[in-house]
């Protein structure tokens, strides 16, 4: 059996057949001309066949689809015919130009003309873009790009996923995801979290798997294995009964011996909100402020963010709700707030920092949220991401006293805010700890890369220190008023189980993760007492090595390989 090993993002063992994403479609050379063997009539009947071959296949798409995405994949279906994106491209062919180049210089002339119109409009100029690579692909004989169409379940496997794949993947026909490229932090293996769908990154070689080959997936150990046996079968068989098992959790986090940790949920608009609910989440421990707005060319309105707003804080009356500000750039572009032509995004203008290149949008959300929170009965908090300063804190604490907000607080993701913790949490009065970013800053590792994915990983010793530290600030403060403030972890670390209890045993008071994780999260945090948890906290700061300190918790915490986690 041929068996590929990589990081194991997302439990879940599963047995299915492999489809591969298809390669992005890539541009014609710039100023193509007609092969010498074509007419311009010739080439403009190709081009007319293959958009009206994708306007069928998007039609079919739709009539099997329903709600908003049957609405989004009926009105691209049109895009593929508009007379104005195909005469544009006639034009061109007709003053030579290959059909190829001609489509796509068309298209981005439609893009362009939508963008300048704004509002609705504006947002329809991605889909004249996804149009256009879906007729050159049928014009080379290729896939068309984008998650492949089927109407049976299988696994997806490629490089990696665009936030745009990702957002129109179906958890109902895709059973698992891996993925030769991506990190453990990066939003594909965030996304895979929040459905559920067992998922392994930096599995070399994957993608060069045939489309159909039966495959098992294992989401804990992190591998994929060509022909699966009896041994496989059988695994897959029993985490479809432990799943049931680990579906409950009953609002109530904490350890063994009665210490309480409540568990809250990271969500990024009303839907997860709700979801999050119904999982049982004890509040929302980062309102991801940017999800509600991705794809989006301009800044949302008040009235518009209020509403966005509120249909989070609705799922959670008398609870908390930490709502971070918006937190554009690097993995993230907003179009409206970031500048897509930055050398280095990662370290660039991003999160908070876009208040001084951007002014106003950061005053206008604060308006929104606290317009939002005085409709609803949310405890509402608010958090800034990628904060360096205790400067900075003081000044956004300021803008949330302006604003009218109570309850400030700051991410610590940034490795000068956890070793200033204790300066910081003197002007604010709660940190949450942003493993992800933390992660790649504190490693220097960019989180969406595969190759990088055993230093982008949480368990790094020098990733704990930095939360142990943020938690040693925190008691310092807390030693002046005789108060600690709140030290939550709202990244991906928050969501492994092992790791959960290690944070508990580090000091940490909540843990906030994708919906999906609350109960195999509670289920290992409420077997083990809070004086354990410090023991393996311990064990893992001591040990020289990511592997080392996570295979030493685990090895203490046998319940773990019995819920297949
Ligand atoms: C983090 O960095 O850990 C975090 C929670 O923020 P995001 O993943 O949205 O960058
Ligand atoms: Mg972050």
């Amino acid at each position: 059996m041929q068996v590929f090993p990589g990081v194991g993002v997302s439990p879940g063992r599963i047995i299915g057949s492999v489809r591969q994403m298809p390669k992005p479609v890539g541009e014609p050379a710039q100023g193509e001309r007609l092969a010498e063997s074509s007419t311009p009539d010739d080439a403009s009947a190709l081009l007319l066949t293959a958009s009206k071959a994708v306007h069928a296949e998007l039609k079919r798409r739709s009539e099997g689809a329903q709600g908003t995405g049957k609405a989004v994949l009926e009105s691209t279906a049109l895009m593929a015919t508009d007379p104005l994106l195909i005469e544009g491209a006639v034009t061109l062919i007709n003053a030579g130009t290959s059909a190829e180049r001609a489509i796509w210089d068309s298209g981005a002339s439609v893009a362009e003309m939508l963008h300048n119109l704004g509002g609705y409009m504006a947002e329809r100029a991605a889909d004249v873009l996804d149009v256009r690579a879906r007729i050159v692909a049928e014009l080379r004989g290729v896939p068309a790009p984008g998650i492949p169409h089927s109407d049976t379940p299988f696994i997806l496997v490629g490089e990696d996923l665009a936030p745009a794949d990702t957002a129109t993947l179906d958890p109902s026909i895709v059973m698992g995801l891996v993925t030769s490229g991506g990190g453990p932090q990066s939003h594909t293996a965030i996304i895979a979290r929040a459905l559920g769908l067992p998922a392994v990154v930096a599995a070399v070689g994957v993608d060069e798997l045939d489309d159909g080959t039966e495959v098992y997936v294992d989401g804990a150990a992190g591998t994929l294995t060509v022909g699966p046996g009896p041994a496989e079968v059988a695994a897959a068989e029993a985490w479809v009964a432990l799943a049931a098992t680990l579906a409950v959790f009953d609002g109530n986090g904490g350890t063994a011996d009665g210490h309480p940790v409540p568990l809250l949920a990271n969500v990024g608009g009303a839907a997860d909100a709700v979801a999050a609910a119904e999982a049982g989440a004890q509040g929302v421990g980062l309102l991801r402020t940017e999800f509600c707005f991705l794809g989006r060319d301009t800044e949302p309105s008040v009235d518009e963010q209020v509403a966005a707003y509120r249909g989070v804080f609705d799922a959670f009356p008398g609870k908390k709700v930490v709502v971070r500000t918006l937190d554009a750039g690097a993995d993230k572009p907003l179009p409206f707030v970031t500048d897509a032509t930055e050398p280095n995004p990662a370290l660039g203008v991003r999160g908070y920092r876009t208040d001084t290149s951007s002014p106003g949008v950061l005053e206008r959300q604060l308006a929104a949220i606290l317009a939002a929170a005085e409709f609803s009965a949310a405890e509402v908090w608010v958090m800034a991401p990628m904060i360096a300063t205790a400067e900075e804190a003081r000044r956004f604490a300021a803008q949330c006293a302006a604003a009218g907000l109570k309850t400030p607080g700051v991410m610590v993701e940034v490795p000068s805010a956890a070793l200033t913790a204790e300066a910081i949490l003197r002007e604010v009065d709660f940190v949450s700890l942003g493993t992800n970013d933390l992660t790649q800053y504190a490693m220097a590792a960019d989180r969406q890369l595969g190759p990088l994915a055993a230093l982008n990983n949480p368990w790094q010793p020098a990733v704990l220190q930095l939360i142990r530290l943020t938690v040693v600030g925190a008691r310092a403060e807390g030693h002046h008023t005789g108060q600690v403030k709140p030290v939550g972890v709202c990244g991906e670390a928050a969501a492994d189980p092992a790791l959960a209890v290690v944070l508990v045993g580090l000091g940490v008071s909540t843990l906030s993760m994708t919906a999906r994780s609350l109960s195999a999260v509670h289920a290992v945090l409420s077997r083990v007492t809070l004086d354990q948890a410090r023991e393996l906290a311990q064990l893992a700061l001591s040990a020289s090595s990511a592997t080392d300190a996570r295979a030493a918790v685990r090895a203490h915490l046998p319940i773990l390989e019995d819920l297949g986690l």
